[in-house]
């Protein structure tokens, strides 16, 4: 069946408002409008998938099956190599039931502790994949990541989550140092981003 945008609302199928507005931020120039799904009172589903992907399909099937609208989910984390990928799919959950960041990066900090190094200067990336699931439940699924080096203390006010303690490659800043519309242009979430939009104007969605 052709899958199309039959108005210019897509549902964001996340409950946290700091992806919301960052996704908001990225659809404007298509004239799409980014709607919460907290705002539409719908239940976050649980993430018992095993991987970035699978996570963020179930997100966007679930909302789209309870609004019947095109529903967008992400999916994504921070993944530390000396630390096997950790906390990666459990990135929120590491932050517990508060969503307190500062939780999240201290356990991060310990780990790193634990296994022998000083933190700071471990590489590790940020994954996001995006999901966009029509009315019929098909799902198209992209997969972006940004690749960096941790940095402790934590640094800056900007942006969300693990922010602070990550600095991209080939920059001297933290995410949470850095300009969002800067962060936004770079982003794990920007790169998954730009292939949907890619492929929604291959399949004929968006102009
Ligand atoms: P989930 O995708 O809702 O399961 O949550 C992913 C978690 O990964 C977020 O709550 C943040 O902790 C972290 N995360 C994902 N993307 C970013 C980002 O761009 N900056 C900082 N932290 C992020």
């Amino acid at each position: 069946m052709p899958r199309v945008f039959k108005d210019n609302e897509i549902v964001i199928a996340s409950h946290n408002s700091g992806k919301v507005t960052e996704i908001g931020e990225l659809l404007k120039p298509f004239g799409m409008r980014a709607i919460s799904a907290s705002n539409l009172g719908l239940e976050e589903p649980d993430e018992t998938g095993k991987t970035f992907s699978e996570n963020a399909e179930l997100k966007a099937k679930h909302a789209a099956s309870a609004c019947s609208k095109p529903a967008l989910a992400d999916d994504s984390g921070l993944c530390v190599d000396l630390l096997g990928g950790k906390p990666g799919i459990y990135s929120a959950r590491w932050a517990g039931k508060d969503k307190n960041f500062s939780v999240g990066i201290k356990r991060i900090e310990n780990e790193i502790i634990d296994s022998g190094e000083t933190p700071g200067g471990q590489s590790a990336y940020f994954i996001c994949a995006l999901s966009l699931c029509w009315e019929d439940f098909y799902c198209d699924t992209f997969v972006g990541r940004i690749d960096g080096t941790l940095s402790f203390p934590p640094r800056g006010q900007q942006g969300f989550g693990y922010d602070p303690i990550f600095i991209p490659n080939g920059f001297k800043i933290t995410f949470g140092e850095m300009n969002p519309k800067r962060k936004h242009a770079m982003s794990h979430r920007a790169s998954a981003f730009k292939q949907l939009v890619d492929r929604c104007i291959a399949i004929n969605g968006l102009k």
